[in-house]
């Protein structure tokens, strides 16, 4: 629930110091700061207060992936010295029941009656810029101080032949399917794309995945991605990587899809399609001209290291940005937009540490600098690599898969960046990012008291890898000095 029908939108009066368009994670985020400070706030909201995130995309997502890791581990019962008489059967009604009873459950927190009772002025409907300082919603006209606009994206819709007749699924309706596909195409192998299609290879669909670039996972380091590539191979999904979709038609009651790579053209059926190629920015419908706020249809509204618009009065968060674009920024970004607002700071998004993960098993999670990232800008740096299976609670777990790799600054032991690979890389990873953000060296890491047996050793032991690598060569400095003396 995210409202009640009897829900009426409040009458604007003053001009408010802060009004927000979109109440997914960065509007919300930034619409209960800025009330906790005593801002009067409007927050307008067209569809569902909550967003991609909490309706169609991170909760959902999330819910599904952990009933898939259930089943998986159902069928691997043998390997934990455990059996499952008479077999898995997925119920999987009840699979999708229990996401939504989780996305209303989470809901419920950001409803539009507790928003209220925090001062935040909630309107449903959409928004519409009139000029640099107001916005129509339906009849009324809100004016502001300073706006924020945070409306996120739409999935990307490509051009692919016979797609759109065919008819295909996105993440807006996939969490709404009652029945599971029994075979389906996945069309593209990003964050999104990986995660539906391992999950719904575990949840029972012959899964075939297609990815038009070489690796998954574009933008993660190749040996991540390799891993990935052969943990989603494991679970049984027929991979197609370089590969495009060149055209769908419908034959009875099939979907058939071209695969194109180089050498082969191969057709597969199937009797759902899901398409999982990126985003677009929401910027249409909202007469950003009016207010003076420059945007790209495919990139987004550019804005500076403050979150600032093109217009000073106007800042943008999230995934309609067109830099950081990055999914879990949109909360640091809905804190510095209330901080630059409406107290005169200068937070900049570019200094904060932010990790990220892709929830797949295993997962694979990174924050700060790529190896090759940190050789483009010419910056010196040494990795200090822990495979899972070297680490005692990953070998009880059974979870071996992966590893810990520390980006350390060569001469200056800084963590520069980190890569973990492993069942709960998204969990691990944390502990790498409080070290940076609060600036602790590899000592602090290596020293640090763990509880035994916890996979988060892995850590301890890459930073003692640095610590041990540092002895050694400052024993072979003083041999040398010694040996000169001689
Ligand atoms: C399947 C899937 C799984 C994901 N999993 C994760 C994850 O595990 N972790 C993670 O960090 N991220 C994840 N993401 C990404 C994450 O959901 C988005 O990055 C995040 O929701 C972006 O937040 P936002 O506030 O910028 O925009 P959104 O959440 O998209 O919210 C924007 C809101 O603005 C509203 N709006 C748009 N135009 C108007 C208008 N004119 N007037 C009024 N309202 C308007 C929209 O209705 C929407 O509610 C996932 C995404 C998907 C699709």
């Amino acid at each position: 629930m995210t409202t009640s029908p009897s829900w009426r939108n409040p009458d604007p009066r003053r001009p408010y110091p802060l009004l927000i368009v979109g109440a997914g994670p960065a509007g919300l985020l930034a619409a209960k700061v800025a009330a906790r400070h005593g801002a009067r706030v409007a927050l307008i909201e067209r569809n569902l207060l909550g967003g991609t995130c909490l309706n169609k995309g991170c909760i959902p997502s999330k819910a599904l992936i952990r009933t898939s890791r259930l089943y998986r581990e159902m069928r691997d019962a043998e390997h934990f010295g455990g059996s499952v008489p008479g077999g898995i059967a997925v119920d999987f009604a009840a699979v999708m029941q229990r996401v939504q009873r989780i996305r209303a459950r989470l809901g419920e927190a950001d409803s539009a009656e507790r928003l209220a009772a925090m001062g935040i002025d909630v309107y449903f409907g959409a928004a519409r810029f009139a000029g640099p300082d107001s916005v129509t919603v339906g009849a009324k006209v809100l004016h502001f101080k300073r706006a924020l606009v945070a409306t996120g994206a739409l999935p990307v819709r490509p051009p692919i032949p016979g797609l759109a007749e065919a008819g295909y699924l996105t993440y807006e309706n996939v969490f709404d399917l009652t029945e599971c596909p029994k075979r389906l195409l996945v069309i593209g192998g990003g964050p999104v794309g990986c995660e539906l299609a391992q999950a719904f290879a575990r949840l029972g669909s012959r899964v075939t995945l297609v990815q038009d670039e070489p690796m998954f996972l574009g933008h993660e380091e190749r040996d991540a991605a390799q891993l990935l590539s052969d943990a989603l191979a494991r679970d049984g999904i027929e991979i197609h990587l370089d590969t495009q979709t060149s055209q769908v038609r419908v034959e009875g009651n099939d979907k058939v899809a071209d695969l194109i790579n180089e050498d082969t053209k191969r057709t597969v059926a199937v009797d759902q399609i899901l398409v999982g190629v990126g985003t677009a920015p929401n910027v249409d419908g909202l007469e950003l001209e009016a207010a003076g706020v420059e945007y790209d249809r495919v990139l987004g509204i550019p804005v500076d290291d403050f979150l600032r618009t093109s217009n000073p009065r106007i800042f943008a968060a999230g995934d309609v940005c067109t830099e950081n674009k990055f999914p879990h920024i949109e909360s640091a970004a809905g804190r510095i937009v209330v901080a630059n607002a409406l107290f005169f700071g200068r937070q900049r998004l570019s200094e904060e540490t932010v990790p990220w993960c892709t929830f797949t098993d295993p997962e694979i999670a990174h924050v700060g600098i790529y190896v090759t990232e940190a050789r483009r800008k010419g910056v010196p740096v040494k990795t200090f690599t822990v495979l899972m299976h070297e680490v005692d609670r990953a070998i009880a777990d059974g979870e071996e898969e992966g590893f810990v790799k520390l980006h350390v600054g060569e001469g200056t032991g800084k963590i520069l960046g980190a890569t973990v690979v492993a069942s709960h890389a998204g969990d691990l990873i944390n502990e790498i990012a409080l070290a940076m953000s609060a600036g602790l060296d590899l000592h602090a890491l290596a020293r640090a008291n763990q509880p035994y047996p916890t996979q988060s050793q892995a850590i301890k032991m890459a930073a003692g890898a640095w610590v041990g690598s540092r002895r050694k060569s400052l024993r072979s400095w003083l041999s040398t000095k010694w040996l000169s003396r001689k």
